[in-house]
């Protein structure tokens, strides 16, 4: 094969920003295999036969990209978990909610006509890598990543256009991030793939003007691609729409329809697949919490528990990443000792901190989650005998 050697700068980016996508896709490691068990349990309710002559349109009966009956399945499940406030609130679907994530940058950045200058788009440190990947991948005239929300606020420049990323419960913390930013040129993107019951008490039903959610991080399936956002503004509504069919033609109508039939097992099991979720990351986090405790060089996250509407008790919180802390000086690379110890994590500098921290996933599945256990035990324990 004929491999041209010198493509990097023809792509427009720099080498680097190349390097560190690549590196930080390089292991897809928050897959949310942990719900695996609940689907076997369910998996006639939860199964799909597709004849071949089915759905071969680009588009449903009214034209649309967008199925009517998910829709309505969607407000529905938001009702019932009391997370978003859906009524009178327009819905677009996408490719996961990494496709709905760009498509309401795009939208929302397309409204900045005063200004020649790009929008500025900030999010709060710890933040999700991809919020930053994505801008600087895409390269566009329209935005441009500008880093740190916090180093933006009460800077007297109120005419610049912003987008806030407000990721809540936060990738990688687990915290309910609030907006840092605020003002009339200040729109903000709500990623609440982590808004469930699973991971979070949920103090209140959202009422963002642009949520997104993610069909990865509720029931599990990661790989069928599908998000969705929940919009209050009916033009901010229409430019998801066409950067969604300029951007791929619609959204695959076998993901929407896999879709379809998992919120419906979801919905007939009632409580059933939060109960089994929560209860998983609760003993998750209690066995992780009683392994660290021994230690005085790893520290987890602390988030003080929160009333929670759904289950109607205080409860804590049961995030999908460990936040972990390197607590001594010289341990300045955590990934580093975590991988001497065969433990696989994501460094802090992916998420615009300090390498003193590391993110580890404890929503993959339970195989996973013990030989974690396991390894950190080990290296707790090795602590101990070197002291
Ligand atoms: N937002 C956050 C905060 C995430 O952690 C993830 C997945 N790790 C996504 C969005 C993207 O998920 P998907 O594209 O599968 O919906």
């Amino acid at each position: 094969h004929f491999i041209p050697h010198c493509t990097v700068n023809a792509d427009g980016y720099h080498p680097a920003t190349l390097d560190m996508i690549n590196n930080s896709m390089s292991s897809v490691n928050g897959d949310p295999l942990f719900l695996e068990p609940f689907w076997m349990q369910h998996s006639t309710s939860s199964a799909l036969v597709v004849s071949g002559w089915n759905r071969m349109s680009y588009t449903y009966s009214d034209h649309t990209f967008f199925s009517q009956q998910l829709k309505s399945l969607i407000h529905k499940l938001h009702t019932f978990v009391g997370n978003a406030i859906t009524r009178n609130r327009y819905i677009v679907f996408g490719a996961g909610s990494t496709q709905v994530l760009s498509a309401a940058v795009y939208a929302l950045s397309l409204q900045n006509t005063s200004s020649q200058s790009p929008t500025r788009v900030v999010a709060s440190i710890p933040y999700y890598t991809l919020h930053k990947n994505q801008m600087e991948y895409f390269n566009s005239e329209k935005f441009k990543f500008e880093g740190d929300a916090y180093t933006w606020k009460n800077r007297s420049d109120g005419s610049a256009n912003v987008i806030e990323f407000v990721t809540a419960p936060n990738n990688p913390d687990g915290r309910l991030n609030e907006a840092i930013l605020d003002g009339p040129n200040v729109k903000k993107i709500y990623d609440r793939a982590y808004y469930w019951p699973h991971f979070t008490p949920i103090p209140a039903p959202a009422d963002e003007d642009l949520m997104v959610f993610t069909l990865s991080k509720l029931t599990g399936h990661a790989g069928s691609r599908f998000g969705w956002a929940v919009i209050k503004d009916e033009t901010v509504f229409n430019r998801m729409v066409t950067h969604m069919q300029i951007n791929s033609l619609g959204v695959s109508k076998d993901a929407q329809f896999r879709a379809f039939k998992l919120l419906k097992a979801v919905l007939e099991e009632g409580t059933g697949i939060f109960d089994f979720a929560y209860r998983t990351m609760k003993t998750r986090w209690e066995r992780l919490a009683a392994t660290l405790s021994l230690s005085n060089r790893l520290s987890l996250q602390k988030i003080n528990p929160q009333y929670c509407s759904f289950y109607n008790v205080v409860r804590e919180f049961s995030p999908a990443y460990a936040w972990l802390k390197c607590e001594r000086e010289e341990d300045k690379d955590c990934y580093a000792v975590l991988k001497a110890a065969n433990i696989i994590g994501r460094q802090g500098n992916l998420f615009g901190s300090e390498d003193h921290y590391v993110r580890l996933s404890l929503i993959r599945s339970q195989d996973d989650f013990d030989i974690l256990v396991e390894r950190l035990q080990i290296l707790v324990s090795e602590e101990d005998r070197a002291k």
